[in-house]
């Protein structure tokens, strides 16, 4: 398997990255990212150390906008996992209250009285600061819905069953209270230690790369 993670890392590697604050053309508007991250390294090159995707039809540039500029953690899990490491870094105690989901109305009616919405504030803000100075990313167009779901899933699968990529020994991922993060050395917790890609599904990606 780490041939193949080798394989994808120059990939990746050799394409456009884009970082804060990116410019919206250059986003297709349905595909994949791929995240790094500052201080992590594999294969020689910048370790991925996320895969992602969006399932509404045309979401990929407005994904990409909960991660690195929308402050709420319940629209995005990486927002909530950058924050979950953060706090639990520091011992944090607002930990707990960070974890409460607030989407629906019901659920901040109920919590009104117990959140600190000071501290999460504060917590969103530091979130932030830590992704846009740390975290850069490749793009991919993919239009089919379930090719993404398939084409992330198989990617995340690939490079967390290799035995090569490491995160460092100060990767903010480490602090996470989240078993899998801390294992995987990823920013994801589904599609872990599944079906890679295939021999054939890796000459379709390279394709879908136009890398010669
Ligand atoms: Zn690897």
């Amino acid at each position: 398997m780490s041939k193949d993670c080798n394989t994808i890392h120059q990939w990746f590697n050799g394409m456009k990255k884009h970082s804060f604050s990116f410019n919206e053309q250059e986003i297709p508007e349905n595909g994949i990212y791929i995240l790094f991250e500052k201080g992590e390294f594999a294969h020689s090159t910048n370790r991925i150390v996320r895969i992602g995707t969006h399932t509404g039809n045309n979401k990929l540039r407005s994904r990409l906008k909960e991660h690195f500029v929308n402050e709420n953690k319940d629209r995005s899990i990486f927002r909530k996992n950058i924050g979950r490491a953060l706090l639990n870094k520091n011992n944090d105690p607002f930990l707990k209250q960070w974890e409460l989901d607030l989407t629906t109305k019901k659920s901040k009616e109920k919590y009104f009285k117990n959140v600190d919405f000071k501290k999460q504030k504060e917590t969103e803000k530091r979130v932030t600061k830590y992704i846009q100075d740390n975290v850069s990313f490749v793009v991919f167009q993919v239009d089919d819905k379930n090719k993404r779901l398939e084409i992330e899933s198989k990617i995340i699968s690939t490079v967390s069953l290799c035995d090569e990529c490491k995160s460092s020994k100060n990767w903010l991922g480490n602090f996470s209270p989240k078993e899998k993060i801390k294992e995987s050395g990823l920013w994801n917790i589904k599609e872990l230690w599944k079906t890679p890609l295939s021999d054939k599904e890796m000459i379709k990606l390279k394709q879908m790369l136009n890398i010669n």
